[in-house]
């Protein structure tokens, strides 16, 4: 940090998240220095992003692409290994590291991130519930992992000033997606179309199905639990319609916190990056219209969405099953959106990789990874018996 400007490195700088904290970084320019900006593919949006921010340096992670941009931009240092990744987390001009990209490439660099001292602001769920032994353990004070997520953002700022020791339980809030109100029969002839549309966010469309089916909420548990050092026992999710409410801490004395905003990730985005700070976010965000009295809560119908069951008893056996559902559910998302499969055996799917492990749990990362591997790849199969 040099006199109050963070120098951010952003991990997934072209996604929807990576979208959100590069409004912040436009808005407080005095506040916020694009470092280095790491993507997957997208030429394009990479250049125009070297144009505007003008980084001390960039990744593509496909190799290709890399080569791409490198004749685009023949003076800009553009990287693209695991290494150069972990050169650019750890890199002395680096405070802060956003980690804002889909998928589990980015753990070795979350975990070097960590190590090396770095603030961190964490989007990417999948690091959390596939690797949280070898994620949790290397941070080192309570401001230095600082959850993008909404709802673990909301219990997060809950928690500051808090004990953690006297959280009686949590609650995290789903919108319920956009067939809340749907029959199971009328669930089977949802379409990728339609799962896209989500009703409050706008998300990657992995996210976007996720939260349609309610796994996302599901994945959001374990995340939780990992996060914030809980039993699974102590997570809950309720249907909040509208996303007003993000997130609920119940403490043991019998006190009730909760963050409410304005559904709109730059609200999250803005106060990791800032913290302890608050930024008036008034130009980036409509204000919220709070309304106390239109806000209400439901349980979740987990008989018409069987995914949050799954993941909920993911959350309680844990071991091999964090990572087991995490790639089943990736590949479960895929066939759908290539309507191989329809809505409702998305959890199908699921459930037959889950219940057909009999191997031991990962006792390293390596290991955690290699079961990741085997969930796709089983869920693979699984897929192909079924295809439409
Ligand atoms: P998007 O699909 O919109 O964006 C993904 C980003 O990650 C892109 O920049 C992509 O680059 C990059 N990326 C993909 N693979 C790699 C890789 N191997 N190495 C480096 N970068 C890579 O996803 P979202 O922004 O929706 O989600 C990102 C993460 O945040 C996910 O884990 C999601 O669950 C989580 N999240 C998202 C929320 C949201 O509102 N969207 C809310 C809370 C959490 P390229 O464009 O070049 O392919
Ligand atoms: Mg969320």
């Amino acid at each position: 940090m040099t006199n109050n400007l963070s120098r951010l490195a952003i991990i997934g700088a072209t996604g929807s998240v990576g979208k959100s904290v590069l409004d912040i970084c436009r808005t407080y320019p005095e506040k916020f220095k694009v470092a280095f900006l790491v993507a997957h593919q997208n030429i394009k949006k990479m250049s125009s992003l070297i144009n505007e921010f003008h980084p001390v340096g960039v990744a593509l992670t496909d190799h290709e692409a890399a080569r791409s941009l490198r004749e685009l931009h023949p003076d800009l240092p553009i990287y693209e290994s695991e290494e150069d990744l972990e050169y650019i987390v750890t890199h002395p001009d680096v405070d802060h590291v956003v980690f804002a990209s889909s998928g589990t490439d980015a753990i070795r660099s979350l975990q070097k991130a960590l190590d090396a001292d770095k603030n961190v602001s964490l989007a990417n769920k999948e690091s959390i519930v596939v690797a949280a032994p070898w994620v949790m353990p290397l941070v080192k004070r309570r401001d230095q992992l600082r959850p993008l997520d909404s709802e673990h953002n909301a219990i997060w700022q809950c928690l500051i000033g808090e004990n953690v020791r006297n959280v009686k339980e949590i609650f995290l809030t789903a919108s319920g997606g956009p067939f809340r109100t749907y029959t199971r029969e009328k669930l089977s002839y949802v379409t990728p179309e339609m799962a896209l549309s989500h009703p409050v966010w706008n998300m990657g469309y992995k996210v976007t199905v996720d939260s349609a089916t309610l796994m996302n909420k599901g994945i959001e548990i374990i995340e939780a639990m990992y996060l914030f050092n809980l039993d699974n026992t102590q997570v809950h999710a309720i249907i909040c319609p509208g996303s007003i409410v993000h997130g609920i801490v119940h403490f043991s004395d019998g006190t009730v916190k909760m963050v409410a905003s304005t559904p709109d990730m730059r609200m999250a985005a803005a106060t990791a990056l800032a913290y302890p700070e608050r930024l008036p976010t008034m130009p980036l965000v409509a204000p919220l219209a709070f309304d106390p009295l239109s806000i209400s809560f439901y349980s979740p119908d987990e008989s018409l969405f069987p995914s949050l069951a799954l993941a909920k008893e993911v959350a309680c056996k844990k071991g091999p099953f964090p990572a087991i559902l995490v790639g089943a559910d990736e590949i479960a998302v895929d066939a759908f959106m290539k309507k191989k499969i329809n809505f409702t055996q998305i959890p199908v799917v699921i459930e037959k990789v889950l219940s057909s492990y009999n191997g031991k749990a990962p006792e390293t990362l390596e290991e955690s990874l290699q079961i990741l591997q085997w969930g796709k790849v089983t869920a693979q199969s699984i897929v192909r018996t079924l295809e439409k």
